[in-house]
């Protein structure tokens, strides 16, 4: 019988989980409330079973093709002197020849190409109302159409829609991890090529990353912060003289990147948080990818959990109906995604440190590489085992 699936997010947990379903026999209608798939250039990573997923869905060799091998991140010191330089893998746990690390656009490109022609992409529209009345769920989308599917998935992001119309506001999943952050891109005034460059003072980062050697580069200014700002949400020119605020007087490169960031059309502003959820279904609505377990930046596992969540749970739906799916892709799936997104203090503590002791602790650490957390990350990134995909009959 083949079951109807409306997934509400179209970037990564999103089309991967419409492939799968596809795969397995399911009638699946993508809502989308950008224009089309997202670009948005800066680097994430598949790593262990993730890039696992990315082979059997045929698509490892492409990915491959856009990994943008990072040589090396520099650390800098107030003054903008050099403390360290290392490779990445030695920060994050990543495996060298293995992981691939490239352009979030260009993994949700390659994940959309492979579906788009099995899947309805309803782009520019979003979900209004919900209605799961047991044999089903009715809703509404902004555009005014109406319609019903056996199932909804919600793939639409740490601030995800689906959850709130489902579960109620975000605030009581919501965990701020003390940060905030802004993206955009830069012009490449350093002449930087597969490298970051970052500079650290006690509770302010600026970040310089170029993922090849074009004119363009993306800018990251990140700062820890007791409470969430909400008020700057609604408002980017609160955002970009909030972001400002806290980088007055700083040296290196600092003003000249706060300038670009004043001026930057792509300002990409949040909190950094996660979504932490006791469950992820209720009826026949269920969460996948950031929406279910957001882990932020800081972990560097978002995209991963997202492809291997989506794997996961196509994989349970394929042979259950989904009371039976969604408790066996909890069991399954999460102490994995737990000790993930359990990761991330260790990464704030070498990327933000807040303190000057922990200033002083992160700086140690890089002197002595046995002093980093890439061992433990590792091994977090790759315990879990990937069950065979479903044989497809018929
Ligand atoms: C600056 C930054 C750096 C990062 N670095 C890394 C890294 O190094 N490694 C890593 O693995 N991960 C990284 N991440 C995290 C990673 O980007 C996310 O974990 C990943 O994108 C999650 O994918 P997702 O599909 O679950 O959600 P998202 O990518 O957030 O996508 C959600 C989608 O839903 C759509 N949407 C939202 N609301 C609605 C609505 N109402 N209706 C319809 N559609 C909607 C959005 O437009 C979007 O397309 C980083 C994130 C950021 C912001």
């Amino acid at each position: 019988m083949s079951r109807s699936v409306l997934i509400s997010g179209a970037s990564i947990a999103g089309p991967a989980l419409a492939y799968w379903l596809s795969r397995y026999g399911f009638t699946v209608t993508v809502v989308e409330k950008a224009s089309a798939v997202r670009g948005g250039g800066y680097p994430i990573d598949a790593r262990g079973p993730a890039v696992e997923v990315l082979r059997r869905m045929g698509l490892l060799e492409a990915a491959r093709e856009r990994h943008v091998a990072t040589r090396r991140i520099t650390f800098l010191d107030a003054g903008g002197a050099q403390l360290a330089q290392i490779e990445p893998e030695e920060l994050t746990g990543g495996v060298a020849g293995q992981d691939i690390e490239l352009r979030r656009g260009d993994l949700t490109d390659l994940l959309y190409g492979a579906v788009r022609d099995e899947a309805e992409f309803r782009f520019g529209d979003s979900i209004t109302t919900l209605d799961d009345h047991g044999d089903g769920v009715d809703v509404t989308f902004r555009s005014g159409l109406r319609r019903t599917f056996d199932l909804v998935i919600g793939a639409d992001g740490l601030h995800s829609n689906t959850r709130t119309l489902v579960f109620g506001p975000e605030k009581q999943f919501h965990h701020y991890l003390g940060y905030c952050f802004a993206g955009f891109t830069a012009p490449n005034y350093l002449g930087l090529s597969h490298e970051a460059v970052t500079w650290t003072v006690a509770g302010r980062t600026a970040t310089l990353y170029a993922t090849d050697d074009s004119e363009r580069m993306h800018g990251f200014l990140s700062f820890s912060r007791e409470d969430a700002p909400l008020h700057a949400f609604a408002d980017p020119a609160a955002q970009r003289d909030l972001v400002a605020s806290y980088f007055t007087g700083d040296g290196w490169e600092v003003p000249r990147l706060v300038e670009t960031m004043r001026s930057a059309d792509d300002l990409f502003f949040d909190v950094v948080s996660q979504i932490r959820m006791p469950v992820w279904s209720k009826g026949r609505v269920v969460l996948a990818g950031d929406a279910a377990h957001a882990t932020s930046f800081l972990s560097g596992q978002g995209s991963s959990l997202a492809l291997i969540g989506a794997y996961l749970l196509a994989y349970e739906l394929a042979d259950a109906e989904h009371p039976a799916a969604f408790a066996a892709y909890d069991r399954r799936a999460r102490e994995f995604m737990t000790r993930n997104q359990d990761l991330a203090p260790a990464g704030a503590l070498m990327l933000s440190p807040r303190t000057e002791e922990e200033l002083a602790a992160r700086n140690a650490a890089l002197r002595d590489p046995d002093g980093l957390p890439a061992e433990t990350s590792r091994e977090v990134h790759s315990n879990l085992t990937l069950p065979p995909e479903r044989v497809v009959t018929g």
